[in-house]
């Protein structure tokens, strides 16, 4: 197993960034939770966690969006559970809505064929758009005008480890755009058109493609020639983006806002059920420096049903290499081992 080294081999970056060894002002980042009001016990769980292991040394800001106004009770709850600043922030209709050019017939048709492929999700509406808005609309809030990285954070997840750096300082030090725990396939059911689309666009747009890619990550085949084969050419391997640290001028880049549109106006949030994960995975792959991207191996973390549990002492309730709880044909969905053996483990 990729997490299953011996401690020697871990590297502990803490070692440089440690508070009070290096104590220096925050950068200039925020913890960024979309949720929904009724999801506040698992916000809070989430909170609880990410606040005990790293943010109380640390401080930094929690945004919260939500396509409804937050209720006082959330805003009150969230607020007790941290000394760093809260804030909350309606998506205005126009990041959140169904864009005019997606013909609702269409996407009632897709609806149907998505549900008979067993597309998990598909006929909700609010979960096409949330995938479109954690793609492409999220940092264009204007809350987040000022604001370079961001952490994201999902209700109901968990953190294990005592993280003693400053994750965002390690991102700024290191010229690292993202960073990663987990990597799986994806349903290649819920992107068929994804990589043709993407193909059409590189081939109008050769210019976007960094030298240091890593397009053979986004195009293995030897582990699941069947996921490739229906994803017409893309493995589907992704960065699991509930967790995502990342800095957003990728995200604002003329490369990306330019995909982005490519996809949003191909219709694939709404007539296929494209997710923010591959959607962010086959840019980061294409148009950065695969040097740039970071697997953060000593961060314990866990969404159902997937875990990165580190070889640390720092960690409590991980078991070390553990992906998922039991049942070990999930094993066949984490593809970490491909972005190792293509890119290395950084
Ligand atoms: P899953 O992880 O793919 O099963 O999807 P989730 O249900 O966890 O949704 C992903 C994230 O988007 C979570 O942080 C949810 O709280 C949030 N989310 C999903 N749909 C909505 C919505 O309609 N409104 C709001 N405000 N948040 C949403
Ligand atoms: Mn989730």
């Amino acid at each position: 197993d990729p997490t299953g080294e011996p401690e020697g081999l871990l590297v502990h970056a803490s070692d440089d960034y440690a508070p009070g060894i290096k104590a220096s002002a925050r950068i200039n980042a925020t913890l960024l939770a979309l949720v929904r009001n009724e999801e506040l016990p698992g916000m809070l769980q989430s909170m609880e966690d990410l606040e005990r292991t790293w943010n109380h040394k640390f401080n930094y800001p929690w945004t919260f969006f939500n396509d409804v106004p937050f209720t006082d009770e959330f805003k009150e709850k969230t607020q007790a559970l941290t000394k760093a600043e809260c804030r909350y922030e309606l998506i205005p209709k126009e990041h959140w809505e169904m864009p005019s050019w997606i013909n609702k017939d269409i996407y009632e048709e897709s609806v149907k064929m998505l549900l008979e492929q067993k597309v998990q999700y598909a006929d909700k509406i609010s979960y096409h758009q949330m995938c479109r808005w954690n793609s492409g609309m999220f940092y264009k809030h204007p809350a987040l005008a000022d604001t370079q990285y961001y952490w994201r954070v999902e209700p109901n997840v968990h953190f294990f480890c005592d993280v003693d750096y400053d994750v965002f300082r390690y991102m700024q030090d290191n010229n690292k755009t993202y960073g990663f725990t987990i990597n799986l396939y994806d349903s290649p059911d819920s992107i068929p058109t994804l990589w043709p689309e993407t193909l059409k666009f590189i081939a109008q747009h050769p210019e976007y493609i960094h030298e240091n890619n890593a397009m053979d990550w986004l195009t293995d085949k030897a582990r699941r020639p069947d996921h490739n084969k229906k994803a017409h050419g893309y493995s589907t391997c992704h960065f699991w983006s509930n967790f995502e640290i990342a800095d957003m001028r990728f995200w604002r880049s003329k490369a990306y806002e330019d995909y982005f549109n490519h996809l949003d106006r191909a219709g694939g949030f709404f007539y296929e059920r494209w997710g923010d994960a591959p959607v962010h995975s086959v840019a980061l792959g294409l148009f950065e420096d695969s040097s740039r991207i970071h697997w953060f191996r000593d961060i314990g973390y866990q969404h159902i049903p997937f875990f990165n549990c580190p070889n640390s002492r720092k960690c409590r309730g991980c078991v070390t290499g553990r992906l998922t709880d039991g049942e070990s044909f999930l094993h066949r969905e984490d593809c970490r081992p491909n972005w190792f053996k293509y890119v290395g483990m950084g």
